[in-house]
């Protein structure tokens, strides 16, 4: 497959040669070499496929009506409004988990780490439906599926044994979430969702809303397994809205701890100022990548299965304004996340670097108009063309 006429990164047009899933050479534009059998870039941008790695497809109600947001403040409210109303929606939840995931391909989305909630009131149906979902994209989409208990490890009874269920069903992460806030017992909880991790070596994922020094006391804890487990490389701190509220010496000690343990780290590009600097981690070699969390669910409004509009959202709550910024927001949603999924995939080294679109590289491509990849994210096109393994999915945001 020849790609012709084609920007990476914002470069001089290209034609880009893939073979075997793989990107095989990229050559200065040659209008003259064009044959009928070439995909068109027409002058596009062409950026790696956009990786979600942090999204509840279990949740989601894209492609239902709007309702009104009746949820108790806090993540036990939440989690409740979603137990009390999840299975009496529009359609059943198999369909909308299909749906959800059919419109994040073919808007860009190609590499999915998706949480499937596992409690003693859903059990294993909504994993399941996250699963089948799985299957049927598995030629468009590599998808990770997170086993999570939403609802906390502890206050139920039973709790355990769906984990378990999961786990042996083809869960390949476990989350965890807010071990202090929520089950009030950090040690316990850490030590069980490490213990199945250990168990059935699966990676580790642990969804954090606490507050400043709660937070990094529960990162300590967290830190503290992934070195006696010898877990380097293989777990992530999700949101961690407030790592970096501390103090200057405690971020900086943080991202130092990131960076020594390979611990990677995902943001929904929120509001706020708490974070860890994005700048920093990245610099610090530190895996940072991007995901939307809930789509149009019972826990919020937001989300709308395009990661181009994340992307905007991550530049905009970061302020950014400057292009190696923006870019670097782009290279964060593509190949940022890609190395949280994956060992084989080139990681961002360092701010300035673009990765993702180099000989040798999987042919997991986004083809998308803009002027240069600033504009991109600015004005979020949608003339796409989606490549996923050197196969085109996707084009004009409808699966082909
Ligand atoms: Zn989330």
């Amino acid at each position: 497959m020849i790609i012709r006429d084609v920007r990476p990164w914002g470069g001089p047009r290209s034609d880009v040669e893939v073979i075997d899933g793989k990107i095989a050479a990229i050559r200065p534009h040659d209008e003259s070499a064009r044959t009928a059998g070439d995909v068109d870039g027409r002058g596009r941008l062409l950026f790696p496929s956009f990786s979600d790695v942090h999204v509840h497809l279990d949740s989601s109600r894209v492609g239902l009506p709007f309702r009104p947001h009746t949820g108790a403040p806090g993540v036990w409210g939440m989690m409740l409004n979603d137990r009390n109303n999840w299975r009496t929606a529009e359609i059943g939840l198999p369909e909308r988990v299909v749906g959800t995931l059919e419109r994040m391909i073919a808007r860009g989305t190609t590499r999915v780490r998706t949480y499937a909630q596992v409690d003693v009131d859903c059990k294993l149906e909504k994993f399941e439906a996250v699963m089948a979902a799985k299957d049927r994209f598995a030629k468009q989409a590599d998808v990770q599926v997170m086993t999570f208990p939403q609802a906390g490890i502890l206050r139920e009874e039973g709790t355990v044994d769906y984990l378990e269920a999961s786990l042996r069903g083809g869960a390949e992460v476990i989350g965890g979430i807010d071990p202090c806030q929520l089950d009030r017992d950090p040690v316990r909880h850490l030590d069980i969702v490490f213990g199945l991790a250990e168990k059935y070596q699966v990676e580790v994922d642990i969804h954090l809303h606490e507050p400043g020094e709660l937070a990094v006391f529960s990162t300590e804890l967290v830190l503290e397994r992934t070195r006696a487990l010898g877990m380097q490389g293989k777990v992530t701190i999700s949101h961690g809205y407030e790592l970096g509220s501390v103090s200057e010496a405690v971020t900086r000690r943080v991202i130092d701890d990131f960076a020594e343990l390979d611990v990677a780290m995902t943001t929904i590009a929120p509001a706020g100022r708490g974070q860890l600097p994005l700048v920093d981690l990245v610099a610090a070699g530190v895996r940072v990548g991007l995901g939307e969390d809930g789509q149009r669910d019972y826990w919020s409004p937001y989300g709308n299965c395009d990661m181009l509009d994340r992307t905007w959202q991550l530049a905009f709550t970061q302020n950014y304004r400057a292009d190696h910024l923006i870019e670097m927001a782009l290279a964060i949603g593509t190949m940022g996340g890609a190395s949280i999924m994956s060992r084989d995939v080139p990681r961002l080294a360092g701010v300035e670097d673009r990765p993702g679109l180099g000989v040798g590289d999987r042919a997991d491509l986004l083809i998308v108009d803009g002027e240069t990849p600033t504009s991109a994210v600015m004005d979020r096109g949608t003339d796409r063309t989606v490549i996923h393994d050197g196969v085109i999915v996707a084009d004009g945001l409808a699966l082909v």
